[in-house]
């Protein structure tokens, strides 16, 4: 099973990955992983990708493609992965395209997991931190016993400022403007499977599923 994985911030994405590639037997192929490991382990390539993280840049397309290349290349992706952050841009959707001719592979399937903007700022919005003891909680996900007091140590709750309605819906729209270009372009190729992420994550996991059956 060759399949991509979307969903934006607070979408849960995070949540559906392993137990897909639990159930298909497949390598979980994070872009994100695969940097903070290389950069751990101070491959070339993780220094590379170091060098512009620290001038504050994103690390450019060149470099992601390259370490995403050679990933696929692997003898146990043959079988099937499961990509998880790219591509995210239309570029990067074309240049995937190219590598997995090169490699003679066909995707079975993009999911995109959709849920409401109403339903996604609530669950960017809801963490809360103790002042205290720096214990997390969430307002829907892991509410406080009493509102605004941390449970283990008695603190104050807070928001933090990168936690905002304001810093939530621009991270959303940074993302929606970024990806909406490559979702048509699945579309068009009828390999989308739009999936409702405003449901349990069990009926989530199981409409990704029959979307792929
Ligand atoms: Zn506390």
């Amino acid at each position: 099973m060759k399949i991509i994985l979307m969903g934006g911030p607070g979408a849960g994405k995070g949540t559906q990955a392993s137990p897909l590639i639990e159930r298909f037997s497949i390598p979980h192929i994070s872009t994100g992983d695969m940097f903070r490991a290389a950069i751990k382990n101070g491959t070339e390539l993780g220094l590379k990708a170091k060098s512009f993280m620290d001038a504050g840049g994103l690390v450019p397309d060149e470099v992601t493609i390259g370490i995403v290349a050679e990933r696929l290349a692997m003898p146990d992706c043959k079988a099937g992965f499961l990509l998880d952050g790219f591509p995210r841009t239309l570029a990067q959707g074309d240049a995937l395209g190219q590598i997995l001719d090169g490699l003679g592979m066909k995707l079975d399937g993009v999911i995109n997991i959709e849920v409401d903007e109403a339903v996604l700022i609530p669950r960017l919005t809801g963490r809360r931190v103790c002042r205290k003891c720096g214990a997390s909680y969430h307002m829907i996900f892991n509410k406080p016993e009493k509102e605004g007091v941390c449970g283990q140590c008695g603190g104050e709750l807070y928001q933090r400022s990168d936690d905002t309605i304001e810093t939530a819906k621009n991270r959303l729209n940074v993302y929606n403007q970024q990806t909406e270009p490559l979702i048509a372009f699945y579309e068009k190729q009828g390999l989308l499977k739009r999936i409702n992420g405003d449901q349990t994550i069990d009926l989530v996991l199981a409409d990704i599923l029959k979307a792929l059956d």
